[in-house]
């Protein structure tokens, strides 16, 4: 028998669809494995609303622990809960904003977390840093980072990086009513074999770091996007949902939710060759009066691949999506503040905007976020 005082846990997993699936359906899984172990009952699940996933874009998927079945079949009366106690995102550029495509408008991360809550965030960035790009809270909670930067692997491979261990270790830190680290331990070790992978645990819960969030905390930066859903008697006959015209944007989905790394341009490199143009997803990109190829950051769901094709090096750069407050096109910024521009350029991306001048070792060995090969869809992460 349980002493905790609730009678259930709801815990949901945000993630990366498809990049990260195995990974939010693994920590689900053994969120429920471990609190069976002293004795709770639960459940794991996907989102109905997120199926077919699309890559890159928001997705959730639920664990739901419980006193006793009676309990837990009370709890799960719904197909997407409406109030949870913990948020996991397992890409910390989640915190800017949650779009899953099936629904309307950007959320707050924090959304559905209730009252005191917890919101964990695995990240190498402060609890701060992190809390800077989340919007501003309207009720109280923890946040709480779990060390490590994203991870990422395609459809068919998973990158056993211990991130679902190192998950598991820091909510056995805030809910320990729900998930003991023993509990989880002993999982990882039945189910591995391997002690690196139960000190990865031990890690994530050592190493977890809890701010607590007052209401009003946060940012008011992020764009408000939010829509009104046709009723029944406002659709058109036989539901006809209107096409986009050729070169017309949605301006009902944003597409910068599914970005976790941004490109930035050097304007002064580009040749104008158009292959960023000719191999890039539907309208992220304007062709300026000069020739030269603009990113639209509104539309731009950081695939990556402009950077991949481009044969200029550093032309185009792959920088962390977490270190821009703003969705506005640079090109014009370029035009009328050069100088002012291949400055931001070379802060954001850690490269000199002049190929003439040596870049740091740190980029040449293409470490950090300024890396296009960091990115999920390119050929180290294996989306195949
Ligand atoms: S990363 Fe490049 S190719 Fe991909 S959507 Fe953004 S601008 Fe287009
Ligand atoms: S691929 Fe690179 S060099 Fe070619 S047009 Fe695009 S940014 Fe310029």
């Amino acid at each position: 028998m349980s002493d905790v005082k609730e009678t259930s846990i709801t815990v949901e997993v945000v993630y990366r669809g498809i990049f990260q699936k195995t990974l939010a359906q693994r920590i689900c899984r053994s969120i429920v494995l471990a609190a069976r172990k002293r004795g709770h009952t639960g459940t794991a699940f996907a989102r109905y609303g997120d199926s077919p996933e699309r890559n890159g874009v928001p997705a959730k998927q639920f664990a739901v622990v419980a006193i006793n079945n009676l309990e837990l079949e009370a709890s799960m009366a719904k197909y997407e809960p409406a109030v949870v106690d913990v948020t996991i995102a397992v890409d910390d550029t989640l915190v800017k904003g949650v779009e899953s495509w099936a629904w309307y408008g950007r959320q707050p991360i924090w959304k559905p977390i209730r009252k005191d809550g917890f919101l964990l965030v695995t990240s190498t960035n402060t609890p701060d840093e992190v809390l800077a790009q989340t919007d501003t809270a309207l009720r109280p909670y923890t946040l709480v980072i779990v060390p490590g930067g994203a991870s990422f692997a395609g459809l068919w491979v998973f990158k056993d990086d211990h991130t679902d261990y190192r998950c598991l270790g820091a909510l056995a830190k805030v809910s320990p009513d729900w998930v003991r680290l023993e509990d989880v331990k002993a999982l990882i070790k039945e189910q591995t074999k391997d002690d690196g992978a139960v000190q990865s645990a031990q890690y994530g819960y050592d190493g977890a770091k809890l701010r607590p969030v007052k209401a009003g905390e946060g940012t008011s930066g992020h764009e408000v996007l939010q829509f009104e859903k046709p009723g029944w008697t406002t659709m058109r006959p036989g539901i006809i949902v209107n096409a986009r015209k050729p070169g017309e944007r949605n301006p009902q989905y944003k597409k910068y939710g599914a970005r976790t790394l941004r490109p930035v341009v050097n304007f002064d490199t580009c040749i104008k060759c158009t292959m960023c143009w000719l191999d890039r997803p539907d309208e992220c990109f304007e062709v300026t009066p000069e020739g030269h190829y603009e990113v639209v950051y509104q539309a731009c769901i950081g695939c990556g691949i402009c950077a991949q094709v481009c044969p200029v090096k550093d032309c185009i750069v792959m920088v962390d999506e977490l270190k821009f407050e703003d969705h506005e096109d640079k090109w014009q910024f370029w035009k009328k503040d050069h100088d002012g521009y291949n400055k931001w350029f070379e802060t954001k991306s850690g490269v000199s905007a002049n190929p003439q001048v040596r870049t740091p070792p740190a980029r040449q060995e293409g470490s950090g976020n300024a890396n296009p090969s960091a990115n999920p869809t390119s050929a180290s992460g294996g989306d195949d």
